[in-house]
């Protein structure tokens, strides 16, 4: 954030140009980690007042005015794009919690945390994904709501992008938003910046303003900053801290804290003015006392976990604070005694949503469903079964329990009597002769979890994700997460966890502020965006690989798998050298502008201007390549052909396209294996199907689905007229072995004889096969052996493809607003291409302007042409995938 502040202060970039990149990369987040939330009229609504107020922004500068900002310098935050978590209540577009009781909640007020940032300047770019009223550790949403946020810096695989502030964390780090708003009540912002690879921040209860926060556990809740840097974390605090009316647990301003993010500032603006010039270079953490609590050494920290705790560890002795092992004996109990804290605090919070007020129920349980309940009590009983998700229904029915008159004294009393206890635990190390200043600790015993492995989890075994987090929250102390390394295995980010006395953020930022600038995985979290990680991951692959093939005594099995990896690899090294290089260009023009004299500086300046207007586009290339791909694309195909309406002219019609696609899988080198094909009386066939197999027979020809029509004088037309006719295509991925498991028991095997015009398929044994799966429906007919074995075989095969493309339009049911920017998918029945032999042309109808149409029928037929409709198809899907904002940007 200060380095997008210092760009606006040196105008090389305006308050627009930033919130025009945030919004391009959001866009494209939303196809990928899903960070933002909001129904399309809150995110326009979002997008128009952040453009609003990045115009005015711009306008201040230009005329010389700047918002006033924490210590009287030019506030940092002004023009800088931030985005809040979606329990923040903002006075434009939707505030749901992520509960589908809150649907369509349009919040009167704007939560204080968001009004000051704005007031200072901020851009609110649109809020974020979360767990259900912050309940919950990996941002796994309601459905229909924001679904879940995977973690941007995971490469392969869908991982945890920690919650309940997953899509805050996300979206600072794939660099969709400069900063953004979390809640913590019990680790909600520390969790996800470890597993994101972002700081998180969580100040000590009462420094921020709970105003316009929907309630969670209000005793613990806190608004916290996830940020890419430290410093940019301790700005923003800085910008939202102090009393405010509306929330009277708020205390007075930290001074202390401005003071430190002006020097932030400041050095931001001035290479030579140093945070910290008053500190000995070489020993800044000198007289800085750091303890090691030995409770935090659980045995399911991790290896590489504890590897990086040590490490940091021995980094801030080597800066000169000095190290000692603590206890914290109560830590133990913090997290049982969190689980019935906060459940507790939650069923009585929760007890207004009753489906009458804040949000739109309808969607769930009509009018006259509520109406019809019966008694008013089950009308609210239902509503709120229907309203509330499985993880919150749980808490309130435990915090209930917990608060029952008879159970009270059991578990509610005896849990604020250990929260008393842990507090004292911090105040005993926090105090006295042997006082340290901050606590080390690991933020989470491991790095993200895969989201699979999340799901099978228990919900105690769930609650255990907070066990490092939750004696902070309960302590009421300030606490940060800062990245300090990465997993040498999976490249993922590792979070260290600094705890400091109440109301010491000033001390504990400092202190984070010298850590990040030294550990390995500091400098990075500045610019490692998640697409950086990818290129990065992506180039060292690439090395490796080339090493493999050229490495002695390697198999020739080894080569061809690594060369394959290659040829996918390459663009994405390509498009991040690209990327890498016109920022090294930027980077050095930026010396020259700093250093240079006044005119090499004013041509700097213009071609810097040049620079950074290319570098989106860049990014954006990149970004392309990482989008989620079909997984099925480089499968083999079944392909299946029909006659549709227009008799036999259609059958002839359908033999011509099956004809088509045979020559041209020959043409591109794929195995062309008929698996049946039913003839009419005359050439045309009434079905045809084919398995055809080759790499990425299945992602090119996957376009083909859908209805063909045909416009041309029929052989048999003896007046000339031309008719039309119609064949449908329908294109399925192949399915291997390891797919579909289909049960024997499931499977109805009859053999008949193979059925035809008289032609070389006929035969006087039962050698076709009809399977019919039973649980489905699915028949399949397989005739085109002569051995009723080898037709059997062929059928399962088929059977196989069909179910496995069943259980995929599943799948793409439930990623529907995905889906349906995808071309010809889903609804086969459309009609896709319209070949008019009359006038000897060809249009796809998918296509706009000369890609649509082909005036070589012939070349097409032939299976020549295919290829230019195919190509034209796939770039228009990208695009799609892309769909970029269709907000004008200027
Ligand atoms: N995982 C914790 C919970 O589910 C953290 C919540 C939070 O800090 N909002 O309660």
């Amino acid at each position: 954030m200060l380095d997008a502040a210092r760009a606006l202060r040196a105008n090389e970039l305006t308050a627009v140009d930033l919130w025009a990149q945030c919004k391009r990369r959001a866009d494209v987040d939303a196809l990928v980690s899903r960070a933002f939330v909001g129904d399309r009229a809150s995110v326009d609504a979002h997008a128009r007042r952040g453009l609003a107020d990045a115009r005015a922004s711009d306008a201040r500068r230009e005329g010389g005015a700047s918002s006033e900002g924490s210590g009287g310098t030019a506030s940092a935050v002004d023009g800088v794009p931030f985005a809040a978590k979606d329990n923040l209540c903002a006075s434009v577009g939707t505030t749901t919690a992520g509960s589908a009781v809150l649907r369509g909640y349009r919040s009167p007020v704007e939560a204080s945390a968001i009004a000051r940032l704005r007031e200072r300047g901020g851009v609110l770019l649109g809020k974020t994904n979360m767990d259900e009223f912050g309940m919950g550790s990996h941002t796994r949403g309601v459905e229909s709501l924001g679904g879940t946020t995977t973690n941007p810096i995971s490469w392969k695989g869908a991982r945890s992008s920690g919650g309940s502030s997953g899509g805050s964390a996300a979206c600072v780090a794939n660099g969709s938003a400069f900063y953004a708003l979390g809640s913590d009540t019990g680790g909600s912002v520390r969790l996800p910046a470890a597993y994101c690879g972002t700081v998180g921040l969580k100040p000590t209860y009462g420094r921020v303003s709970r105003f316009g926060l929907v309630a969670y556990c209000s005793s613990l809740d806190t608004v916290g900053v996830l940020a890419r840097t430290v410093r940019d974390a301790g700005v923003v605090l800085a910008a939202m801290q102090g009393e405010d009316a509306l929330d009277s647990t708020t205390v007075p301003r930290c001074e202390a804290l401005d003071a430190l993010a002006a020097a932030f500032e400041r050095e931001a603006f001035d290479a030579d003015a140093p945070f910290d010039a008053d500190t000995d270079a070489d020993a800044p953490l000198r007289g800085v006392r750091v303890g090691v609590p030995e409770e935090y050494a659980v045995a399911e920290l991790t290896q590489e976990v504890y590897d990086a705790w040590d490490a940091t560890a021995r980094l801030m002795e080597s800066l000169g604070a000095e190290i000692t092992r603590v206890s914290t004996p109560r830590a133990r109990d913090a997290l049982a005694c969190y689980y019935v804290l906060a459940p507790a605090e939650a069923s009585s919070n929760l007890a207004r949503y009753d489906g009458i007020r804040y949000g739109d129920l309808t969607p769930v349980m009509s009018r006259e469903e509520f109406l019809n309940a019966g008694d008013f009590q089950s009308a609210v009983a239902k509503a709120r079964t229907l309203g509330f998700g499985l993880e919150t229904r749980r808490r309130v029915a435990v915090g209930a329990f917990a608060l029952s008159s008879e159970r009270a004294a059991e578990y509610f009393e005896k849990a604020q009597i250990v929260r008393r206890l842990i507090s004292n635990d911090f105040d005993r190390v926090f105090r006295g002769p042997d006082a340290v200043d901050v606590l080390l600790t690991p933020t989470s015993a491991s790095t993200a979890p895969r989201l699979e492995d999340v799901e099978a989890l228990s919900p105690a075994q769930t609650y255990a994700a907070d066990v490092m987090t939750t004696p902070a929250s309960l302590a009421g102390a300030p606490a940060m997460s800062i990245p300090v390394g990465r997993s040498r295995v999976t490249g993922l980010p590792i979070g260290a966890q600094l705890i400091a006395p109440r109301f010491r953020e000033a001390s504990l930022v400092r202190i984070g502020a010298h850590v990040e600038r030294r550990a390995s995985y500091s400098t990075a979290a500045a610019s490692v965006s998640a697409l950086d990680a990818r290129g990065e991951a992506a180039t060292a692959r690439r090395d490796e690989l080339v090493a493999l093939i050229s490495s002695e005594g390697v198999a020739v099995d080894d080569v061809i798998a690594a060369n394959k990896e290659l040829s996918r690899l390459e663009p994405v090294v390509e498009a991040y050298a690209r990327v890498a290089s016109l920022r090294a260009e930027r980077a050095s023009l930026e010396t020259l502008i700093r250093d240079g004299d006044e005119d090499i500086a004013d041509l700097a300046r213009e071609e810097l201007r040049e620079i950074e207007a290319r570098i989106p586009d860049a990014e954006l290339t990149l970004q392309t390549l990482f989008l989620p791909r079909d997984d099925a694309d480089d499968r083999g195909a079944i392909l299946e052909v029909r006659a549709g309406a227009g008799g036999d002219e259609a059958a002839l019609f359908a033999s011509d396209l099956f004809r088509m696609y045979s020559l041209h899988a020959r043409k591109r080198g794929w195995r062309f294996d008929v698996l049946n094909v039913s003839e009419t009386e005359g050439r045309g066939v009434r079905e045809a199907s084919a398995e055809v197999l080759g790499d990425g027979a299945f992602g090119r020809l996957k376009f083909e689905s859908g209805v063909h029509r045909v416009q041309r004088v029929p052989e048999t037309e003896t007046q000339g007229r031309v008719h039309t006719s119609t064949a449908s295509v329908a294109v399925l991925p192949h399915a291997e072995e390891v797919d579909m498991d289909v049960r024997d028991e499931d499977v109805r095997v009859d053999t008949m004889r193979a059925s035809g015009a008289g032609g070389q398929h006929v035969n006087t044994t039962n050698s076709a096969v009809r399977l019919t799966h039973v649980p489905t429906g699915i028949q399949v007919v397989i005739q085109d052996e002569r051995s009723q074995h080898k037709n059997k075989a062929k059928a399962f095969s088929v059977l196989k493809s069909r179910l496995y493309d069943r259980e995929r339009s599943k799948l793409a049911k439930e990623r529907a607003e995905l889906r349906s920017s995808l071309i010809g998918t889903g609804d086969r029945s459309e009609r896709i291409r319209t070949y008019n032999f009359a006038q000897g042309r060809v249009k796809d109808h998918r296509l706009d302007g000369a890609a649509s149409t082909t005036a070589d029928v012939k070349a097409l037929m032939d299976g020549f042409a295919l290829d230019e409709f195919t190509e034209a198809l796939m770039k228009k899907r990208t695009e799609e995938l892309l769909s970029l904002s269709t907000m004008d940007s200027k």
